[in-house]
């Protein structure tokens, strides 16, 4: 058995399973705050993982996914925006001294897309790129049937491609890059700045002190929120962008979106796709399939239990 493990900044989420990608149990939990508690955390889940099945084999291997630069051969992670603790961590091998097994650290981003590849709509194609939209966008491209990660296994930053030279500033010291206009954040944001333009919207009746954020923007767009709808298309139009310049660059087969906010895809999708036809090339942007990921919950721990079993050369 194996343990895949993905760490957000709101949620830990892991899943139990088998080789060929059978869950036999799933957890979620809050993902707390210091380093200790995620820690503690981390080998709870695997212990009671291990406790309540171990009739059915033993556990091989753990897989981890977390947000941030990550150095996977030396199981480290270098920084992370969501848990700012984690400067040069060495998270792979202090859980190995608990629990005394291998235990392989990957980007987040990378996990979801190999989830996807194992188990979910990446198994129909050889040719397709995903974009994760979460705090920041990130993403992954199969090509040719093989997962490009670039000379240091951390390609494809589609969040970090610019799409205004002149643009807001982002935190990697850029500006005008895609997560800045087309996150779950940025959807945050943009519906914030529009509250007073519009006193009628729903957001307007949050609980006083609650923050605006992407859930309730695309909760409240579901149901004809002006407000909300305005902010979705904005993010949309600006993701349909970025989608038309890696619509040139991989003409891939498709395009999938990861990420808690792909789950708006059906008010996403109709304005990325008259973007790309606007602005791709002919013939490029032709018989492109536009899918989301349709178990969000699972598809990036599953994907981090196959880079432990891939790790160990299973
Ligand atoms: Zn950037």
């Amino acid at each position: 058995m194996f343990v895949g493990i993905d760490i957000g900044g709101t949620n830990i989420k892991a899943v139990l399973t088998n080789r060929e990608g059978e869950i036999y149990s799933a957890k979620s939990t809050g993902t707390g705050k210091t380093i200790r508690e995620i820690d503690d955390t981390l080998v709870g889940i695997i212990s009671d993982f291990m406790s309540a099945f171990s009739n059915r084999g033993t556990l091989q291997a753990v897989g981890i996914g977390a947000a941030g630069s990550i150095d996977n051969s030396r199981g480290i992670i270098i920084d992370s925006s969501n848990i700012r603790a984690w400067k040069n961590y060495p998270l792979a091998r202090n859980l190995e001294k608990r629990l005394g097994i291998r235990v392989f650290l990957e980007n987040d981003a990378t996990v979801a897309v190999m989830g996807e590849w194992w188990q979910g709509h990446g198994r129909k194609f050889r040719n397709w790129i995903m974009l994760t939209l979460g705090t920041g966008i990130g993403g992954g491209a199969v090509i040719d049937n093989k997962l490009y990660t670039g000379q240091s296994g951390s390609s494809m930053e589609f969040g970090h491609m610019t799409i205004d030279y002149r643009g807001k500033q982002c935190k990697c010291g850029s500006m005008g890059c895609l997560e800045q206009y087309a996150s779950a954040s940025a959807l945050a944001r943009t519906a914030q700045s529009l509250l007073k333009k519009y006193p009628g919207s729903v957001l307007n009746l949050r609980p006083k002190g609650e923050a605006v954020t992407s859930k309730l923007v695309y909760e409240a767009a579901m149901k004809g929120d002006k407000l909300s709808v305005l902010a979705l298309e904005e993010i949309a139009f600006y993701l349909g962008i970025g989608i038309a310049n890696l619509v040139n660059i991989f003409n891939p087969e498709a395009v999938i979106l990861g990420g808690g906010l792909s789950k708006a895809h059906r008010m996403i999708f109709p304005i990325v796709k008259k973007v790309v036809a606007e602005r791709a090339l002919p013939g490029l942007k032709d018989n492109v399939k536009y899918l989301a990921v349709k178990t969000q919950d699972k598809i990036p721990a599953l994907g981090a239990a196959k880079v432990a079993i891939d790790s160990l050369g299973l």
